[in-house]
């Protein structure tokens, strides 16, 4: 398979920029959500489970009264990113416009959950380099490609078997997957609410959300340092 040429960030195009500084810090955002603003991203190949599993994190953490949002590649890819193909240069600025849209997210003070297969080692953690440390929570959804395959709920795998799909990550395309994720979870032996169970259980002490028995886990501290995290 053909590596993927990986971009650095780069700098804007345009000059004379003054980003304007709001009069509201983050801290205050977070004591009015009662729990910290982050991105949980969920990377792995498609069917592994990461819409599935991101529906259920946002209920759960919704009902924990906490402010998710789920940024998806399908919804994304008709909006937003509408103009991208899965050409490994569009696949790079889907990933990267993406990862800008969930740092805003998460400094809103959102729990930002991003799903998407973003195969490339090198861009994700271009991703969590654009924020603070801590705040960018990396989530391997590993299931084996063949069970993946053998899911295929959108009928992709056997399209792209059949070369009508091309660029499919894992059959034509690269995936890379993470070294150290924050979280790692094999789907083909946990059931969607064990690997949603374990995401909380992490939120639970990143971002002081409140456990299951309504207890807030942590205080949130006055001022929040990231290299406390
Ligand atoms: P992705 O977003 O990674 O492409 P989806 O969530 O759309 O994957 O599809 C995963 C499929 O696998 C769904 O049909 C889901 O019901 C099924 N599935 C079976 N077991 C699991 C599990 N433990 N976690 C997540 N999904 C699972």
């Amino acid at each position: 398979m053909k590596q993927p040429e990986i971009r650095k960030a780069k700098p804007p195009t345009a000059s004379n920029l003054h980003p304007h500084t709001g009069k509201i810090p983050l801290r205050e955002r977070e004591q009015r959500h009662g729990h910290r603003g982050c991105v949980v991203w969920l990377t792995g190949l498609s069917a592994s489970g990461k819409s599935t599993i991101a529906t259920e994190l946002e209920r759960e953490l919704f009902r924990r009264g906490c402010q998710p949002f789920i940024l998806d590649g399908d919804s994304v890819r008709q909006g937003l990113c509408r103009d991208l193909d899965f050409s490994e240069r569009d696949r790079h600025e889907n990933i990267r416009r993406v990862g800008e849209v969930a740092r805003l997210f998460s400094d809103a003070g959102f729990i930002c959950i991003s799903a998407f297969i973003s195969p490339h080692r090198a861009e994700r953690d271009l991703v969590r380099n654009l924020m603070p440390p801590g705040m960018f929570i990396e989530v391997f959804v590993n299931a084996p490609l063949a069970v993946c395959e053998q899911r295929d709920p959108k009928g992709l795998y056997a399209k792209a078997r059949k070369l009508k799909i091309k660029n499919f990550t894992g059959i034509s395309s690269p995936y890379e997957p993470p070294l150290k994720p924050e979280i790692e979870l094999p789907t083909d032996r946990l059931t969607v609410m064990q690997a949603v169970e374990k995401i909380l259980k992490l939120l639970e002490k990143k971002c002081r959300i409140q456990s299951k028995s309504g207890k807030a886990s942590g205080k949130l501290p006055g001022a929040i340092r990231w290299s406390d995290w």
